[in-house]
């Protein structure tokens, strides 16, 4: 089946006569005739399984744990897979929450991690004897470079090392690293996946076996998603596709508009020609994503800037309908060194952006308004 069509039908079991999957709220499972034993906690609920099972077709995955967060799901799947004394690379610039949470927290429990760039030289560098797993993003946030992701999984297998990336910015839509070699595939389900800026929620995707491992440690630490939060989930996925795709259209024609812009000193979007990662990004992903960032001309101020926006809306997240801006120095990556930002190239004059469902032509005709004409 085509992904669209996996969007709508999934493998999910229906369970009545209705096209819709009907919401067990129920925290309670009888068990006297049944060999599993069900609980929220458990990952197993209908519920959960069937979202799953929808997910899972979509990334090629064999079973996945649906949690409260993306960070949940970072998180548990991270201290899942490492021991004190296992040492874990991180691609730097991934998500503040999962490079934040890997300085912090796992450094305290013992386990030896290292950042490093994106490229396979960078990694194979960076990996010890006792590296246990890397982890990726890409395209990353807010440059939107892109990893070659064949070359990094390559590299893993040949070490015996397990391969994890956020595929959050791609969608399942426009990247199956699992297809590329990756071990699991983890993404927050707040952003493309709910769509709507209205449900927390996270995901961890791979084969059977690394996911009940995953789940040994999952059911301890109790970040599941609720029944009420799987029926959003699972009525946002029906659209995924069509979202996604407009999404990926739209962020094109404004990438191509801004490129053009006197006011605008750069735009990157893999899916420009002119951007580094383009051809990498045509090998490995069907669509280039709703996400690009830009850099105003120094004489600007990107607050005066997203103040005189009409439509386009200045706040945190991404990943919806609405389209929303944000600036990275201030926000996502506010708590960084000015120094290691300038390093990363996150200037205050970037400013990302995150397509929503609006006609282009009004999303254009705010920008332009904006910038001055
Ligand atoms: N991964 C990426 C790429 C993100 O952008 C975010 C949140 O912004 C997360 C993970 C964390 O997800 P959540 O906020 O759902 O915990």
């Amino acid at each position: 089946m085509n992904k669209a069509t996996r969007c709508i039908h999934g493998i999910s079991k229906q369970t009545g006569r209705g096209l819709v999957n009907p919401i067990q709220p129920s925290t309670a499972y009888r068990y006297l005739d049944d060999d599993q034993l069900m609980y929220p906690r458990y990952f197993n609920t209908d519920d959960q399984r069937s979202v799953i099972g929808r997910l899972a077709a979509l990334e090629g995955a064999e079973d996945g744990l649906l949690f409260s967060s993306g960070m949940a799901a970072i998180t548990t799947c991270l201290l899942a897979l490492l021991d004190p004394g296992d040492g874990v690379v991180i691609q730097e610039g991934v998500y503040g929450g999962t490079s934040g949470f890997g300085q912090g927290e796992l450094a305290r429990l013992g386990m030896q991690v290292r950042f490093c760039p994106g490229t396979p030289a960078d990694f194979e560098r960076a990996l010890d004897v006792n590296t246990r797993v890397l982890m990726v993003e890409s395209p990353t946030n807010p440059r939107l470079d892109v990893v070659d992701l064949r070359a990094i999984a390559t590299l893993a297998r040949s070490r015996g090392i397990l391969a994890v990336i956020d595929n959050t910015f791609a969608t399942p839509v426009n990247q199956n690293p699992l297809e590329l070699g990756f071990d699991l595939v983890i993404h927050s389900g707040t952003k493309y996946l709910g769509g709507h800026s209205d449900l927390s929620c996270g995901v961890v995707l791979g084969d059977s076996q690394l996911i009940a491992r995953v789940m040994g440690k999952a059911r301890n630490y109790g970040g599941n998603l609720n029944a009420l939060d799987c029926h959003l989930l699972e009525r946002s996925l029906k659209t995924l596709f069509v979202r996604v795709e407009a999404q990926n259209r739209t962020a094109g024609v404004l990438a191509a508009f801004l490129a053009d812009h006197r006011a605008i000193k750069a735009v990157h979007y893999p899916g420009l020609e002119s951007h580094p990662g383009h051809a990498l990004a045509r090998g490995q992903m069907s669509g280039f994503g709703g996400m690009l960032s830009f850099e105003l001309e120094n004489r600007r101020d990107p607050m005066a800037f997203m103040r005189s926006l009409r439509l386009i809306v200045p706040a945190l997240s991404l990943g919806g309908v609405d389209t929303t801006i944000c600036q990275p120095a201030a926000t996502s990556h506010k708590g960084l060194d000015p120094a290691e930002r300038r390093r990363l190239g996150i200037g205050d004059g970037l400013l990302r952006l995150s397509v929503g469902l609006e006609h282009e032509d009004d999303l254009i005709h705010d920008l332009l308004e904006a910038l001055g004409q």
